[in-house]
């Protein structure tokens, strides 16, 4: 698997869009962490990524700071569609994400939606039905949504499978098998893990395309 380069010590030299740089700023972020400033240049440039980080060493931004700042650069298609899919085990860390990208696309005109199972559908549906860029998803209610109708997946550019070693643990793998056959081939992928077993290995060269790995 490739290494990365030298790691970029500020957010000033890696390559994000001035809003982004803006909203760092305001959220008082100084510099990248050592996961974001090995991830986010492979990602900016179209690599896929294998991440080996547990929550607390900002993960969250190492992911979602080139999706936004890819998404913003390219035209939406103006058809209610997603663009990236955020797929994470619980409703909490599903929420945490949303709150992220809230902070980080202040300055963005991005939508993004968070779905769980536990609550009700109907607003999540009409959202859906707008047209999400970023929809951040729990896998039960997000093959729900699939099966009636109300999400496809062929506009999707961007896939992140979060905490990845978690979705195992807590039985997803045919959640998430059956999503990957959702998906449209011709799109990056980003999969973050706290720890790299032989299972989660095995999952990873299933789907990611000749990934650089960084590990925080
Ligand atoms: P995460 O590992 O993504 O859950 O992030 C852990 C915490 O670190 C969150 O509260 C983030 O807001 C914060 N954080 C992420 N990146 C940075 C950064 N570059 N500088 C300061 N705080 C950060």
């Amino acid at each position: 698997m490739p290494l990365t380069g030298p790691a970029v010590t500020d957010f000033a030299s890696l390559e994000l869009i001035e809003p982004i740089k803006r909203a760092l700023i305001e959220e008082g972020y100084e510099n990248p962490t050592p996961i974001q400033a090995a991830a986010i240049p492979p990602l900016l440039d179209g690599r896929d990524v294998l991440g080996c980080a547990q929550t607390g060493t900002g993960k969250t931004a190492a992911f979602l700071l080139p999706t936004l700042n890819k998404l913003a650069l390219t035209a939406p298609s103006g058809k209610p569609v997603v663009r990236a899919l955020v797929l994470t085990p619980t409703r909490e860390l599903a929420a945490q994400i949303g709150d992220s990208f809230q902070a980080y696309s202040r300055h963005l005109k991005l939508r993004h939606r968070v779905i769980f199972g536990g609550v009700n559908q109907r607003p999540q549906v009409a959202d859906l039905r707008r047209g999400v860029d970023v929809l951040v998803a729990t896998p039960g209610r997000l093959l729900d949504l699939h099966e009636q109708g109300h999400i496809r997946f062929n506009s999707i550019e961007f896939f992140v499978l979060d905490e990845a070693d978690r979705m195992l643990d807590m039985g997803f793998i045919h959640d998430i098998r059956r999503i990957l056959k959702l998906l449209p081939g011709n799109r990056q992928n980003l999969l973050f893990s706290a720890t790299m077993p032989a299972s989660i290995v095995k999952l990873a060269n299933g789907f990611l395309k000749d990934p650089i790995k960084v590990e925080a």
